[in-house]
This record gives structure tokens, sequence and C-alpha cells, in this order.
């Protein structure tokens, strides 16, 4: 079955093949698989080379909690509407849950689940004392006023506010989502609470809270992956070409300090559209321009492509940082690239894993490309829980040493099974996840 996003639901006018539709913005939405079942997918895979023991692994294929809430919200014209919102707490064993929430109008709940699965395994990854959560409205927040959504988010707030907490369940911004909102969700707990309580959420505002370096952890994060992974192939980073699917936060601080390493961005897309420069794009100037212009599309000397001509270009360093599977594997077969590295979560299908690897091009999977993010946010909550804050230096530093470790940790062991770097760190994950269960025991 194919089911178009709802952004192109009206426009879109060919389809090539099963994996593909086009619509007349030459923005390409992919046939929406299933997220849950490539996440379980992804869990037995690891399972089988641990030999895990069934009842364990259903353990781990069953989040802890999924709440569903309905969201009133009176909307500019007088009327209401209502919003529904997840959050979806997968595991906890090692920590509260950890995870972002995401506005978007394709938000679903087998999505959420999934995003909170790859949260468990990702914190695990990078040995952080934290476990796997996810939130999500189903919104379309292009169309909505800031009003409309402070009240959507604030009613978001209140009706998650009893399973999240400092000790439960701690979210951070995610897809459309910013510090602004994070803020407001943590006055919407601490007015409920009777007391400020800025450890509840991270990817604040450095006024209630936020860390320093928060902004720019994903790319940055990113970055040091690409750095550690062009050391193990022999990649020299001056002058290596690089494509960004994905002009947001991620997309574009991994631009910038890949820019900062030696290498040149040749080619950027947004939700509108691609474009390309061979000569390269000045990471900094294309922001600017999109944060003008509403697009990267028509930024001066470069000249639009289709999506499918974004992901093939060829290129040393890909990173994904828009959406779900985008990369199909009709892409993969395409790809011309020596680096995959996931700023997003889930990018890659798993039929498109088997080929990118039958290739030999190394993709540095999500849970450890983009764990930046998740580094700083449990940093930013270890300050906030010590009312101690550290200068940027600090905190990179730190979060630098978690990325390091993690991926020479995944490299090694995806080396030693003779596997992809997602099954390697899949099985660091979900062994140091066992490891934990094993210690705790199951109660009663
Ligand atoms: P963002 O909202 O800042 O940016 C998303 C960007 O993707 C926007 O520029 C948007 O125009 C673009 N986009 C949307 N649909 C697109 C499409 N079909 N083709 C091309 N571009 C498209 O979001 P973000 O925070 O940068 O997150 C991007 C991805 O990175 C998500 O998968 C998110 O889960 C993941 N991620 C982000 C962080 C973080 O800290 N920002 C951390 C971990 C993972």
């Amino acid at each position: 079955m194919t089911i178009v996003s709802n952004y192109s639901k009206q426009q879109a006018i060919t389809s090539t093949n099963l994996n593909i539709i086009y619509n007349d913005s030459d923005r390409c939405d992919l046939v929406k698989i299933d997220p849950w079942k490539n996440a379980l997918k992804q869990l037995d895979d690891a399972a089988k080379i641990l030999k895990l023991d069934p009842g364990v692994r259903d353990i781990l294929a069953t989040p802890k909690k999924v709440l569903t809430v309905g969201l009133p919200v009176k909307m500019d014209n007088g009327k209401i509407k209502v919003f529904t919102g997840y959050r979806s707490q997968h595991n906890d064993f090692r920590g509260p849950h950890k995870g972002g929430i995401r506005y978007h109008p394709d938000v679903t709940i087998e999505e959420v689940k999934a995003l909170s699965m790859w949260m468990t395994w990702k914190c695990a990854i990078v040995d952080i004392p934290l476990g796997g959560g996810k939130g999500g409205i189903i919104c379309d927040p292009k169309r909505m006023s800031a009003g409309e959504k402070e009240r959507m988010t604030r009613r978001y707030a209140y009706a998650i506010s009893e399973i999240i907490g400092p000790g439960k369940d701690v979210p951070a911004p995610d897809v459309y989502t910013t510090g602004k909102e994070m803020a407001q969700i943590m006055d919407v707990y601490s007015v409920l609470h009777g007391q400020g309580e800025p450890a509840v959420i991270t990817g604040k505002p450095l006024s209630v809270g936020g860390s320093l370096a928060r902004n720019v952890a994903t790319g940055l994060g990113v970055a040091y992956c690409v750095r550690e992974g062009a050391k193990k192939i022999g990649l020299k980073l001056k002058g290596a070409k690089v494509v960004i699917q994905g002009y947001g936060n991620a997309g574009t601080f991994s631009a910038e300090y890949l820019e900062k390493m030696g290498a040149k961005t040749i080619a950027v897309s947004d939700s509108k559209g691609s474009i390309i420069n061979p000569k390269g794009l000045d990471s900094k100037k294309v922001l600017e321009y999109k944060n003008k212009h509403g697009s990267v599309v028509g930024y001066p000397g470069s000249k639009k492509i289709s999506t499918e001509q974004l992901l093939t270009t060829p290129c040393d360093v890909l990173v994904p940082a828009a959406l779900e599977n985008q990369i199909t594997p009709n892409i993969a077969k395409k790809i011309k690239c020596k680096i995959i590295a996931e700023a997003a979560n889930g990018p890659t299908t798993p039929e498109a894993d088997e080929i990118l690897f039958k290739k030999g091009i190394m993709v540095i999977p999500d849970i450890l490309a983009n764990s930046g993010g998740v580094c700083i946010s449990y940093l930013e909550w270890v300050q906030n829980l010590q009312r101690y804050y550290w200068t940027f230096n600090e905190v990179a530093g730190k979060m630098e040493e978690h990325i390091v470790r993690g991926f020479n940790d995944t490299y090694n062991l995806a080396k030693k099974h003779k596997v992809d770097m997602r099954k390697g760190s899949m099985v660091l994950a979900v062994s140091r996840v066992l490891d934990s269960f094993n210690a705790r025991g199951l109660w009663p």
C-alpha cells in the first residue's frame, strides 16, 4: 500500500515505483514504511547474534508505557480543535526515559514507539544513564500561529505531566519543536508541582537552565563521528565533499563543523527542495538565506535538483538530516559516497542497509551518529540537578569523550561479528541494557 505524506497528498503527480512519489514541489515523499517494524527487525537481528532469551527479547520489544492524549485547543478563530498527542516510554533499566517531542502532520503511534526504542539504544551506546522515550503531536506547526502552538504545547505538558519528571522521563526538542516549547513545558510542570524544576526537560534556553553547546550538539556529534569514521577508512576530511538532506538544526551544524574540519558542503535540501553547487556552498550563508527566504532553494550560485538527485550525488559524506525512510533500496543502489552519517532518526530502511553494506559504504547509524543531542541533553540534566553549570568547552569535551568511545565500541563489535555498524551498535546497546536487567532482576 502506498501512503503519501499529508504535505503532498493533493500534489502527487506521478509514481515511478512502489517506493517514491514525486510532487510538484520536486520533493520526493517516500512510502511510509512502518518504523515500528523497522525497529523490531533491528532488535531481532541483535537478539539473534546475542542468542537472547525469547522472554527477554519480548520485554525489550514492548514499550513500558504508551500514553495517547487528546488536546483541546482554542484556535485563533475562536473554534476548538482537538489534537492527538503521544508519549511512549520504552525502557528505563539504565535510568529515566529520555527523548524528544515532535510536531508533524505525519506523527503516528508506531513512529513514536519506534523512536522511543531507538532512544533506549542510543543512550546505551554512548553509555549515559538514561532510558528511551519519545513524544509527538499530530499537527501542522507551519500552519499554526505562535499562540495556537503555545496553547497546544501547554495542554500537552499538562496531559503528560503525571508520567514525566526529573527521575521519570525527561523530554527534549525534536522536529519542529524548539527551546521555546521546552521552556513552556517546564513552566507548566513547575506550576503544577509548586517549584521551578529545570531538570524535567532539556533543550531549554540558557536563561532557564539550558546547557551551553546544546544548540550545536547533534551536528557537532555527527562531525565527530564522521571524523572517526574517516580515520578508519583512510578518508582525508580536507576537501571531502559533503551532501546534507534536511537543513534544520542537525543538518546545518553538521555542515558547519564538517567545514571546520576541512570538508566542503556541495548540496543541501529542506522540505521545499534541494540545491547543489559542486564548487561548494558556504553553510552559514545558506542558513542566512534560508532564514530570510524560507528555504535553501534559490540560493545564489546554486542549481535546483530533485531529492533523488541530492541523495545520489557523488560525494564522500552523505548526511541524511530530515525524516525517516529516505534511503530506500532504490536510492541505496544509486548512492555514490563513502560514509553515510545518519543525523536523522531511521532514514535508512533495513533492505537499503543490506545494499549499502554490500557496496562497502560505511553507515554510521542514527543511534550513534546523532547521539550528540542526547549526550548534551544528559549533561544539561546533570547540570540542572546539581545547579552548577559548565563552560561550552567543558560540555563539548565531555560529549566528545562519550561519542568517540561509543563510535569505537560500535566499530570494534561490528568488525568482531562481521556485521554493519548498525547491527554492531545494536549488539552493543542491547547487551548494555541486558546487563542492567540482569543486575536488577525481574520483580516480583
Ligand atoms: P529541524 O526541524 O530543525 O529540521 C528539519 C529540516 O528537515 C528542516 O529544514 C525541514 O525543512 C527539512 N525537511 C523536512 N522534510 C524534508 C524532506 N522530505 N526532504 C528534505 N528536507 C526535509 O529538525 P532537526 O532537529 O534538525 O531534526 C532532523 C532530524 O534529526 C530528525 O530525524 C530528528 O529526529 C533528528 N535528530 C535531531 C536532533 C536534534 O538535537 N536536533 C537530535 C537527534 C536526532
